[in-house]
């Protein structure tokens, strides 16, 4: 058998293609990784082993005689918890989703199954994709691989430690303001938020309907270029895709971007709250292109100082309606079954049921959530966070007028102790300052590894584009990823 560690998605699939290894090899030797190791990380909520045996034997047959569907076949990867899997239980990582076996499987899990891919689980995650950290899982403590006391970031944090730690080649995470970027740049993988539209949300478990986005991580470039290429495009499940004529090429064998290009440095960015030493490490990223022969010109979006009032507001407004549907009737879990001396009548019913199985954090984002919609409040509150929202997004526009990208800094800092921003919810929501902006303008971002900390702990470079300019953006960030050694350094777990 082949040295099968840390395998990219081309490796793995001209293995499989040469027939060096079988997808149920490949498939057992992740299962037998979860098993030996994720007892420590808890980076999975559920292992869908025999499902996975059984999905890697048709690839087998497939691959054999002749059929491989492409370069996903026979491919195992993971599912953030709040992507709903067809008879495989999704509960985003709440209480109030225990058992929930969903009957339909998101479009994006149609369209991987469809491709060959392998899913191995479910990855833990913040309950209902809310947080920065994973800590707010219902069920456990997620860590990362590269420091065990520390978080693996959020709200994917199961989405990349698995990655990082080889449990999976892939995986797919979700975003409402950084949470595939953010836990990407903590755990040295690489991670894409797609602009909204690009990829179906259908079978995504809503948080803030205006934000969400499901996106890749992966170990390279190359292997959230492949992933994109295939989840991207138009469903008529979800009237906010968009039907684009140039969609995203199949980037196996990806080539970085030739041209010399001016990148914009925005200021805003790099101010008071950012780690020294993460700005430094981001800096020397950023002369890394201008060796390479990209412009490098300091830039100012005016706006960014509200972003993360103007992000809260608006996540909080929309998950209080998404919230809404957890009412012990319809799905999951609910108080009738369970605490029902206590129940009188139909309030009882949503308030114990919402109040035994949500999250702290979510009956916080319901609560104020709902209070700025109320009368009298939602003028001053949601309204004026709508302004503020199209200002931030046209500052980007006038931006992009000028530059072909920008790069700035993931995270103020790199991965926290657990446990040290949990009681302190302002502090957490200050880990999103420099990701929440591309949600908000609806553009699209990435993280890609760009060195790590005197204490081994990982930075990532933050790139952003225009709508729609994915492609181009990830053959930017192939461009440094060609020239440094960061996607050869794995964690010792
Ligand atoms: N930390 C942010 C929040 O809790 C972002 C989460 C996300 O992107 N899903 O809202």
């Amino acid at each position: 058998m082949p040295n099968l560690s840390n395998l990219t998605i081309s490796k793995a699939s001209d293995l499989l293609e040469k027939g060096e290894v079988a997808s149920v090899d490949l498939t057992k030797y992740y299962l037998d990784r979860i098993k030996k190791y994720d007892e420590k990380i808890g980076a999975f909520l559920l292992v869908a082993e025999e499902y996975a045996l059984k999905k890697a034997a048709e690839s087998d047959e497939r691959i054999k005689s002749g059929k491989k569907r492409g370069v996903l076949d026979g491919v195992p990867f993971g599912i953030k918890d709040v992507i709903v899997t067809e008879d495989i239980d999704t509960t985003a990582a709440s209480k109030i989703l225990e058992g929930f076996n969903p009957p339909f499987s998101a479009t994006v899990i149609k369209k991987l199954e469809d491709a060959g891919a392998i899913i191995l689980g479910k990855l833990n995650c913040d309950e209902f994709a809310m947080g920065s950290s994973t800590e707010n899982s219902a069920y456990k403590v997620c860590r990362n691989p590269w420091d065990m006391d520390r978080v693996p970031g959020g709200s994917s944090g199961g989405s990349v430690a698995a990655v990082i730690a080889d449990l999976c080649i892939f995986s797919l995470g979700t975003e409402t303001g950084g949470s595939i970027r953010q836990p990407s740049s903590l755990c040295s993988t690489v991670g894409l938020k797609p602009t909204y539209g690009r990829v179906s949300r259908y079978g995504s478990i809503a948080y803030g309907s205006s934000l969400d986005q499901i996106g890749p991580v992966g170990k390279t470039v190359e292997d959230v270029g492949i992933v994109l290429n295939v989840i991207a495009g138009v469903d008529s499940l979800d009237s906010t895709t968009v039907d684009l004529k140039s969609q995203i090429s199949n980037l196996k064998n990806m080539e970085s971007l030739r041209d010399n290009i001016k990148i914009g440095v925005p200021k805003e960015y790099f101010g008071e709250g950012l780690d020294l030493e993460v700005e430094k490490i981001v800096r020397e990223a950023i002369d890394k292109y201008k060796e390479l022969g990209a412009e490098i010109v300091e830039v100012s979006l005016p706006m960014t100082e509200y972003a993360v009032p103007t992000y809260y507001l608006i996540a909080m407004a929309e998950a209080s309606s998404n919230l809404a549907r957890y009412d012990g009737i319809k799905y999951g879990v609910s108080a009738i079954s369970n605490i029902k001396s206590q129940i009188s009548n139909l309030s009882d019913v949503y308030f114990k049921t919402r109040g035994a199985y949500l999250g702290d954090e979510q009956k916080r984002k319901s609560i104020l959530g709902t209070y700025e919609l109320s009368a009298g409040y939602y003028d001053a509150y949601y309204r004026k966070a709508q302004k503020a929202r199209t200002l931030i997004k046209k500052d980007f526009d006038d931006i992009f007028e000028k530059v072909d990208c920008l790069m700035t800094p993931v995270s103020p800092f790199p991965a926290f102790k657990i446990g040290e921003k949990k009681e302190d919810p302002l502090s957490m929501y200050l880990a999103d300052i420099y990701t929440i902006s591309a949600n908000l303008a609806g553009i699209c971002a990435l993280s890609v590894p760009c060195g790590f900390t005197d204490s081994k702990l990982p930075v990532g470079l933050q790139l952003m584009g225009p709508r729609f300019s994915e492609e181009k953006l990830l053959r930017i960030a192939k461009k440094y990823e060609d020239v440094t050694e960061w996607k050869n350094k794995w964690p010792a777990i």
